[in-house]
C-alpha cells in the first residue's frame, strides 16, 4: 500500500503565519482546481487545475506545482512551536480541496498523525462519499454557503447549489467535526437582509451548528484578473456601504440562535 506521506497533489500556495481561516496560527495550503467560477473570486489562479503562468508586477509567474505530502508537511511542521501555542494548525484552502480528494486527505492524515489540528476551507462540492473519507482526519469545516437558490448560485458561480447544501447537512449530522458556515456577501448578489437570513436559517437548523462567519466583499484580486489576462466581472459594482456588515451580524444573531463573525 502506498504511504500517505508519498501521495501527491498540485498546490498554488503555501501561507505560513495566517490568522484567518481557523483558530490561531495557521499554516494555509491551497490547492488548485476548482469546479466554480464565482464571479467575485479573488484567487482567480485557484481555478484551473493546470499550471500556468500569470504576469505578477511586470513579470511572468508559474503559478502551481506538484508535491508529495511529506514534502508539504515539512513546511507545515516548521510552524508546530506556533501551533502549540494559539491553537492553530493546518487549513487546506484552494481552489476546491475536494477536488484532489487522495491527497487532501492524505495531508489531512499525516497532520492529526503529528499532533496537528486540521481546518479545511471548502464549498462541499463533491459526493458525500469523498467528504466522509476525510472527515476522521478533519476537525474544523469551513464551509461556504452562497446562495440557498439554486438558480442564482448557478447563475453567479456556473453551479447550482443542491449537492453543497445536502452536504452541509449530511457533514452535520455525522458529528465528526465542528462545522462553521461562511458566507462571502456579495453585492447584487446574496446582500439583502433575506438573502442572508435564508442562509443563516438554513445553517441554525443544521444540527451541532452554532457559528456562521460573513466575510465582506473586496477587490482585493482584480490585478490577478489582468495578470491571467481574463476579464473581472464584477468591475464596476459598487463595494458594500460602511456598516452593511455590522447591519447583517445583529440581523442574523436577533433570528437565529447563531454567533456570527465578520471575517473569517
Ligand atoms: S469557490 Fe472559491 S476558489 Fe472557487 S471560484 Fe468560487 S471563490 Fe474562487
Amino acid at each position: 500500500m502506498k504511504n500517505y506521506l508519498d501521495v501527491s497533489g498540485r498546490i498554488f500556495d503555501i501561507q505560513r503565519y495566517s490568522i484567518h481561516d481557523g483558530v490561531g496560527i495557521r499554516t494555509i495550503v491551497f490547492l488548485k482546481g476548482c469546479a466554480l467560477r464565482c464571479r467575485w473570486c479573488c484567487n482567480p489562479e485557484s481555478q484551473n487545475f493546470a499550471i500556468e503562468t500569470m504576469m505578477v508586477n511586470g513579470k511572468p509567474k508559474t503559478i502551481g506545482r506538484d508535491v508529495t505530502v511529506r514534502e508539504v508537511m515539512e513546511t507545515v511542521q516548521r510552524d508546530m512551536p506556533y501551533y502549540g501555542r494559539s491553537g492553530g494548525g493546518l487549513t487546506l484552502s484552494g481552489g476546491e480541496s475536494l477536488l484532489q480528494p487522495e491527497f487532501a486527505t492524505a495531508l489531512l492524515h499525516a497532520a492529526k498523525d503529528m499532533g496537528i489540528t486540521t481546518a479545511m476551507e471548502s464549498m462541499g462540492y463533491a459526493k458525500f462519499e469523498v467528504i466522509k473519507g476525510l472527515l476522521p482526519y478533519l476537525d474544523t469545516y469551513l464551509m461556504d454557503i452562497k446562495h440557498m437558490n439554486a438558480e442564482k448560485h448557478k447563475e453567479f458561480t456556473g453551479k447550482e447549489n443542491t449537492m453543497m447544501v445536502e452536504n452541509a447537512r449530511k457533514i452535520a449530522e455525522s458529528r465528526m467535526c465542528e462545522l462553521i458556515i461562511r458566507v462571502p456577501v456579495i453585492p447584487s448578489f446574496n446582500d439583502t437582509e433575506k438573502e442572508i437570513l435564508e442562509i443563516a436559517a438554513y445553517a441554525d437548523s443544521l444540527p451541532g451548528v452554532s457559528k456562521i462567519h460573513i466575510l465582506p466583499y473586496h477587490k482585493y484580486g482584480e490585478g490577478k484578473y489582468e495578470g491571467l489576462n481574463r476579464p473581472y466581472l464584477l468591475k464596476d459594482f459598487p463595494m458594500l456601504p460602511a456598516g452593511k456588515m455590522e447591519q447583517l451580524k445583529a440581523l442574523v444573531e436577533n433570528n437565529t440562535a447563531l454567533s456570527c463573525q465578520i471575517g473569517g
